[in-house]
């Protein structure tokens, strides 16, 4: 903040400076047309203090500052890659990383789940992000601050046909495929809700659609296990990824009804009950656990957890009590 103050005073000085030697040479003016010069500075400046707002002195620093915005660079140069959307090896992972999900910004207009993340029995592999309907043309937004990693086409009726891959000021990377047409360039830096592209019908698909998938170090997270579709929203403000929490995010199929709207088709409903399947699992509470944290380590909700187990958010949790988990 000082560095942002003394560039503020210092280009005050230097605009202020031709303007105070001017004024020097300039001759004395007749007390009326001053009068007159007077109001006319007092009104301009009395407009000017009603107009100026808190977002426009922030818009103002950013423009004057852009480098102030830039996160830092290594996370735009690790493994950077404009062509292979898992550019990473699977050394590199760590063990655990909290991520920011804060400001998020939903990649689509308000629409519904037409196939969740999961392993497909149809086509005998895993479908490694979720479908949101949409128009060819639709606008698609980019779901979080970050910087355009790859802008491509696989092919007319390849794979994600034309896709963006954006890497995020939070490390996740999103995966935005089937597009019709691209806003963006690679190394384009966007911020939350940018237009990034329109939507389409291109590559694999056999229906206008996106194709989101969000990415850590290239481990494909269960989308639905971070987003809640249905109110645009995260669940949690902070995802931790571990090994743990990516495996678990896998099976994690919210019920059809909280995460997709009455326009759901029952094909949806179906697909999910299919990878809800399974039998429960249960984690043991350890001393220093709170519901959030049980929630955020394995890819599930406080509430999906308060319902699943009987208890409210203000529960006392009990050390050594199991817990269920889905
Ligand atoms: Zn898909």
């Amino acid at each position: 903040m000082q560095k942002i103050l003394n560039h503020i005073i210092s280009s005050l000085i230097v605009c202020m400076a031709p303007a105070l030697s001017a004024s020097a040479e300039t001759k004395i003016v007749p007390p009326a047309a001053h009068a007159q010069q007077h109001s006319d500075l007092i009104a301009g400046q009395l407009n000017i203090n009603n107009q100026i707002k808190v977002q426009d002195t922030e818009d103002f620093l950013g423009n004057l500052f852009p480098e102030e915005e830039e996160p830092e660079m290594d996370i735009y140069t690790e493994g950077w890659d404009s062509q292979a959307v898992n550019c990473y090896s699977a050394a590199q992972v760590p063990d655990e990383m909290l991520l920011d999900l804060r400001g998020f910004h939903m990649p689509t207009a308000p629409t519904y789940v037409t196939s969740p993340y999961g392993y497909r029995r149809r086509f005998r592999r895993m479908h490694l992000g979720i479908d949101l309907k949409v128009q060819v043309g639709d606008t698609i937004y980019a779901a979080f601050d970050g910087k355009v990693r790859i802008v491509r086409n696989q092919g007319r009726r390849k794979g994600y046909g034309l896709y963006v891959v954006i890497r995020h000021n939070n490390r996740l990377e999103t995966v935005y495929g089937h597009l019709s047409k691209f806003l963006v360039q690679p190394d384009d830096y966007v911020k939350a809700g940018d237009p990034i592209a329109l939507g389409g019908n291109t590559g694999h698909s056999t229906g206008p659609h996106l194709h989101f998938e969000t990415r850590y170090m290239g481990y494909a997270i269960n989308p639905a296990a971070i987003f809640d579709f249905a109110n645009h929203t995260t669940h949690t403000d902070q995802y931790l990824f571990t090994k743990n929490t990516y495996m678990n995010a896998r099976d994690y199929a919210p019920d059809a009804a909280t995460y997709a709207s009455a326009e759901s088709t029952t094909k949806t409903s179906s697909a999910s009950k299919t990878s809800a399947k399974g039998r429960s699992s249960y984690y043991t509470i350890r001393r220093g656990d709170t519901l959030s944290r049980i929630a955020a380590r394995h890819g599930t909700t406080v509430s999906k957890l308060c319902r699943l187990n009987g208890m409210s958010t203000s529960s006392k949790l009990t050390v050594g009590k199991k817990i269920r988990l889905n």
